[in-house]
């Protein structure tokens, strides 16, 4: 049995490597918009749709037309007609939600960063002397700092400004319990604490977060005094595109740090419902009239530092997630109702006992706490109510 994983390593190919990793991602994006191409005309002038294993089948006529396609072999090929697959899927569900989704869009070498191989053909990971060997590219040096346990599946390959990355994704990964501890703990997903605990617990991204953050919207703010198409523009996107992923990279750590940290110290760990949290908290969007997202320069910089935010929540439930299965905790998910104006002690209701971001005062019993831990009490509470509804029925 076991549980699927998925590992991340940097690797370092060497120069020739690199300059071969390159040519396949510039072949495989053609591959891309090639494929998008044919679905695009054979829709608009036949009103047919290509289907996945249609691409799939006329892979092998590239053999006689664009051989160098092929050179890397038919797995990552595959992997490639995948990715358009699933984005035409989500285009395609999206629809059917009735929202107004934007048609998959032919990549710029901008937009075309990885490469994904969705079976064990093409590469082997040689764990041993720490090389991930890829067919037509070589053995290429991963930084193994961990041990990757259960069967390799598949891999991503991906580039990020000048350096790559390959996830493998494992099955059959054996769980690791852990000793109970008798703790419980509920979690409460903040913007100013990314984390508050009903222990008392306030964690934010600490100084270094907040000077990566403010470093990006310092480079966000000059990228757009730069003339487009100007050298100086393309130079300003590198340096956003940078400061972004040093945020995230930051980000990733301390969602790593957190939750291994919760996994070790509790037996129960409650969290509220992402999907429903975001909804509560998000801004009503501001249409424009023709239905479409006003733009709007102060509007386009929270949102997108709102999106971060939403990985960021997403990313600590994720590896809360599988990190509380690999240890054999009991992890539940609550709705988040009423979790920021219900008192912790008395159950009282009250919009008004929320003072300000920080301060919550029951208004029925005058309980005073900070208005995150007083929510991640709630959010414990909801848990438990949840986990012995689970038993009884
Ligand atoms: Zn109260």
């Amino acid at each position: 049995m076991g549980q699927c994983r998925t590992f991340q390593f940097g690797i370092h190919p060497i120069c020739k490597q690199a300059i071969a990793l390159d040519r396949v991602l510039r072949l495989q994006r053609e591959l891309y918009n090639a494929a998008l191409e044919a679905r695009r005309g054979a829709w608009r002038w036949e009103r047919r749709s290509v289907s996945y294993f249609q691409e799939c089948r006329s892979l092998t006529e590239l053999r006689g037309a664009r051989p160098e396609v092929l050179e890397f072999g038919g797995t990552v090929c595959r992997g490639t007609l995948t990715r358009l697959d699933r984005a035409f899927d989500s285009f395609f569900e999206r629809c059917q939600r009735g929202e107004k989704p934007g048609y998959p869009r032919f990549k710029s070498r901008s937009r075309f960063n990885s490469l994904q191989w969705d079976d064990t053909k093409g590469w082997k990971l040689k764990a041993d002397v720490r090389r991930l060997h890829l067919h037509g590219i070589g053995d290429v040096r991963v930084h193994l700092h961990r041990e990757v346990t259960g069967t390799p599946k598949a891999i991503t390959v991906k580039r990020e400004g000048r350096r790559w990355f390959v996830s493998i994704r494992c099955v059959g990964v054996e769980p690791t319990p852990l000793a109970p501890t008798g703790r419980e703990v509920g979690i409460d997903l903040g913007i100013v604490n990314l984390v508050a605990t009903s222990d008392g617990e306030l964690i934010d991204e600490g100084r270094f977060g907040r000077n990566a953050a403010a470093a990006l919207a310092r480079a966000q703010r000059d990228l757009k005094r730069k003339q487009r198409g100007s050298n100086r523009r393309r130079r300003a996107v590198e340096r956003v595109a940078q400061h972004h992923r040093r945020v995230r990279n930051q980000r990733r750590d301390l969602a790593h740090k957190v939750s291994r940290q919760l996994v070790n110290d509790f037996d129960l760990i409650v969290l509220e419902d992402l999907k429903v949290a975001n909804m509560l908290r998000r801004p009503k969007p501001r249409l424009g009239p023709n239905g479409t997202f006003e733009p709007n320069g102060a509007k386009a910089k929270s949102g997108l530092n709102r999106s971060i935010q939403d990985a960021g929540w997403g990313q600590l439930t994720w590896m809360l997630a599988y990190k509380a299965e690999d240890a054999g905790r009991e992890l539940h998910i609550v709705a988040p109702q009423f979790t920021s104006q219900r008192c912790s002690r008395c159950e009282h209701t009250d919009e008004a006992s929320r003072r300000s971001q920080a301060v919550f005062r029951c208004t029925a019993c005058g309980f005073e706490a900070h208005a995150d831990i007083n929510a991640a009490c709630n959010v414990l509470w909801a848990g438990r109510a949840q986990r012995a509804l689970a038993r009884a029925g």
